[in-house]
């Protein structure tokens, strides 16, 4: 079975989570799509930039609002690994993004339905489209490997600690006695 254009900018997107977690950022990747081309990338970089707002989604719609020349970013649609929190959602609310694609759900942040729905709020002056569960499995692993490896890491760094500790402790009773 062939891909669908959704799938697609998806797996874009997944090349650009696998960017962040290669770097020891919790793995989310965004593209923005316009006329049927990528128009913007976006990975998450909060460590790497020490900045609570290095959203994937947020540096995404900065690079696209230079591309288009204009906060309005009307004729595109926004392909994220794991469903918007609620600044990166206000902010796809903000630059009236029509179109919204996402792979995994985020039951404790997300605001596309999850926690509450930004996207589609009808208070506001603008609802996007959003489609769910897009190569929903693939961006879901993304991130439970990289937890996976992140505390199979921690825990062998913490044994070494513990052996070198060992080892000192050695060789200060065979230098004492
Ligand atoms: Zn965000």
């Amino acid at each position: 079975m062939s891909d669908t254009a959704d799938e697609r900018y998806m797996k874009e997107a997944l090349k650009q989570a696998k960017k962040a977690a290669a770097i020891m950022e919790t793995p989310i990747g965004c593209v923005i799509v316009r006329d049927g081309k990528i128009i913007a990338r976006g990975y998450n970089k909060r460590n790497l930039k020490k900045n609570t707002l290095a959203h994937a989604e947020i540096l995404a719609i900065n690079k696209a609002s230079r591309v288009v020349g204009d906060w309005r970013l009307e004729d595109c649609t926004l392909y994220v690994t794991l469903e918007p929190c609620p600044m990166c959602a206000g902010a796809i609310v903000q630059a009236r993004i029509p179109r919204v694609v996402i792979g995994a759900m985020n039951g404790k942040a997300g605001c596309a339905g999850s926690v509450v729905d930004l996207l589609r709020h009808p208070g506001f002056n603008h609802q996007a489209q959003v489609e769910t569960g897009v190569l929903e499995e693939d961006c879901a692993a993304m991130l439970s490997g990289f937890f996976k490896e992140l505390r199979r890491a921690r825990k062998e760094a913490k044994a070494a600690l513990t052996s070198e500790a060992k080892k000192a402790i050695l060789d200060t009773t065979k230098e004492t006695s």
